[in-house]
């Protein structure tokens, strides 16, 4: 049930004014203040208004259409693709006092009717509807004869067919307009460009629809990009230094470096699970749950896991192998951070995968059009892997965003990289692939720069060439840096087939004819973590000022979450965030009118579990005053 005090007012057979916005904020949702064009968009949708919201992931779409349900009576209708994310926001909203509920394929006739009833009875705030579910003939003749608050039509980027994630449905659901002209209507993605804007506006008739585009920035996010060298080895590092414990994803490319970098992990103590394509859907289904019910599971997975994953503290993303584009990457790296909260994205990448994926690009089906898309976006990842200047401004600039300032929470801002003059070494090592005729791969021209005489540059006679041994003064792992970056910055190319032939492109030509000089990134042998950079881990800055006396109360606050958790048959942070637990262990709270201060308690969690967290607070803070 909706907490007392809202229903009076929200109750549509009730004439009484209806709560203000910012009331049901604070009552249900225990939030003080709304975020960003939150409240433009609650007003205009509470008005009776039309609204089109493009907004980054975590940046807090759900109350844009939960509170004008709250306030407008009637029920509002939130039409949303995926079946597991429908369940778990229901639980929460649930949790929260709110009478919510879903209609999908995985009801029975006997569970549909009772939602159905309680539909026509006006005993619902907020109704979760897959797509093909709300169109059938059905359900429209019964939401005709109920009062309806409004219409959410979430992941509305479904709708574009020029998108990956287009579901046929979608394309129905501009007949909403016809069929109900004065319910307003509030379509929401996290994902769109201006075409795809235009077309979700278009489709959904969305004619006279206020547009709140924010920006793309996650500014939670530390995004860092390291070179290979030993990556399971730095992996370990990684989490070990700053998020043991925690929630993350690891990303690989292949189902079989899944499957073993899931046992390395495993090997090493840590609770990681295997997620890709080629698993059964049974065992897929079961690790996913546990990745969204247990406290810190790690998720090792091909591209095939993420979709519909709304877990808000998975606080890293790692990727083991370089993305094909920006745009996987960011989808990728923004599953990381979602409750606002420090989260890492960290990836390492070498030689090998700019090779590698320079050649799956040339030698994979499709047409010249099509490959040079895709060439244009490998270009861009590898560029964002190069980069000396900071990644935020590389990431958002490429998505239209103009970003004037440096960002502070990137790898090339905590610690610049060091550049040198690498002119030289350059014309070296293209004159060396031009003179072994452009035939061979990376380690043999190394081998013919540094002057190592085998028997196969023997055998073609290189040895005799006037490239040969003119490259001693650097190492193999210099050079092989320096080549990654001319593969990357596009000066070489990779043969498709075979072993990786490296030719030099049109891009050379200046460098060659001594045009042009060139600055080159100088490698660390370690990437740098934030953590040695900065003095503070994603982990220190989430419990910052998290004293070691605190420490008790911590463990002992998150041990009661998850006895609830277990209890309630919910995912630990629809009991309470982590902001939410560490405000409380800030404050203190001595009563309940106290814990109901801290951010994120609102009234019914505050009924429900109040007492239950203050007796943690009792006996942890009255134990250690005794000591
Ligand atoms: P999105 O759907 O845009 O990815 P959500 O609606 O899931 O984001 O919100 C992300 C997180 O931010 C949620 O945990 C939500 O409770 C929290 N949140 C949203 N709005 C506010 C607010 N005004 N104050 C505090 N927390 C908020
Ligand atoms: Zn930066």
């Amino acid at each position: 049930m909706l907490t007392e005090d809202l229903a009076r007012t929200t109750s549509s057979t009730q004439t009484r004014a209806r709560p203000a916005p910012e009331q049901v904020l604070r009552q249900v949702f225990g939030y003080e203040h709304f975020r960003g064009p939150q409240q433009a968009i609650i007003q205009t949708v509470v008005d009776g208004g039309d609204a089109l919201v493009i907004m980054p992931t975590g940046g807090g779409k759900s109350l844009c259409y939960q509170i004008p349900a709250l306030v407008r009576p009637g029920v509002g209708i939130i039409v949303s693709p995926l079946i597991a994310l429908m369940q778990d926001q229901v639980a929460a909203l649930q949790q929260l006092g709110v009478r919510a509920a879903f209609l999908n394929s995985t009801q029975d006739f006997q569970e549909v009717r009772g939602i159905e009833e309680a539909l026509y009875q006006g005993e619902l705030d907020l109704l979760y509807c897959a797509p093909e579910r709300l169109l059938q003939s059905r359900t429209l003749d019964l939401l005709h004869r109920c009062q309806l608050a409004l219409f959410a039509i979430d992941e509305a980027h479904c709708v574009s067919q020029w998108g990956h994630d287009f579901r046929s449905d979608y394309l129905g659901l501009g007949a909403l307009s016809e069929q109900f002209p004065d319910v307003p209507r509030i379509a929401l993605t996290a994902t769109a460009d201006d075409r795809t804007q235009q077309e979700i506006a278009q489709r959904l008739q969305l004619v006279d629809a206020q547009h709140f585009i924010s920006g793309f920035d996650r500014p939670n996010i530390q995004y860092r990009i390291g070179q290979k060298n030993n990556a399971n080895k730095q992996l370990l590092a990684f989490i070990n230094a700053e998020h043991p414990g925690e929630a993350g994803v690891v990303y690989c490319l292949s189902r079989s470096k899944v499957e073993a970098t899931a046992k390395m992990l495993c090997d090493h103590g840590f609770n990681a699970l295997p997620y890709h394509a080629g698993l059964p859907a049974d065992v897929r289904a079961r690790h996913q749950e546990r990745f969204l019910r247990e406290d810190g599971v790690i998720i090792v997975a091909t591209i095939a896991f993420g979709m519909g994953i709304d877990k808000p503290d998975v606080r890293f993303v790692a990727h083991l192998d370089l993305p094909k584009s920006i745009e996987a990457y960011y989808q990728e790296t923004g599953r990381a951070g979602r409750d606002g909260q420090p989260s890492t994205a960290w990836m390492v990448y070498g030689l090998q995968d700019a090779i590698k994926l320079r050649q799956m690009l040339e030698s994979s089906a499709g047409n010249d059009e099509f490959k040079r898309v895709e060439r244009q976006k490998l270009d861009a990842m590898l560029g964002l892997c190069e980069v000396t200047a900071c990644r935020r401004q590389v990431l958002l600039r490429y998505f239209g965003e103009e970003a004037p300032e440096p960002c502070g929470n990137c790898d090339t801002c905590l610690t610049p990289p060091e550049t040198w003059d690498a002119t030289d070494a350059v014309r070296k090592a293209l004159s060396c692939v031009y003179r072994t005729g452009q035939r061979f791969g990376v380690n043999y021209v190394i081998d013919v720069l540094r002057g190592v005489s085998n028997e196969r540059i023997q055998q073609f006679g290189h040895h005799a060439l006037s490239t040969f041994g003119i490259g001693g003064e650097l190492s193999t792992t210099e050079w092989r840096s320096v080549f990654r970056q001319l593969v990357a910055n596009g000066y070489l190319r990779v043969d498709a087939e075979g072993f990786g032939a490296l030719a030099l492109t049109e891009t050379c030509r200046p460098l060659l004819k001594g045009d042009d000089s060139i600055q080159l990134r100088r490698d660390r042998s370690e990437p740098k973590s934030a953590k040695r950079s900065s003095g503070k881990s994603a982990r220190d800055r989430l419990s910052q000022d998290l004293s070691p006396a605190d420490q008790p109360l911590w463990e002992a606050l998150r041990a009661r979450r998850k006895e609830l958790a277990a209890e309630q048959g919910v995912p630990p942070y629809v009991i309470f965030h982590d902001a939410t637990l560490l405000d409380i262990l800030h404050r203190k709270p001595r009563s309940l009118a106290e814990l109901a201060e801290a951010n994120g308690v609102g009234q019914a969690k505050l009924e429900r579990y109040g007492q239950a967290f203050l007796d943690v607070l009792m006996s942890v803070v009255t134990d250690s005053n005794t000591i």
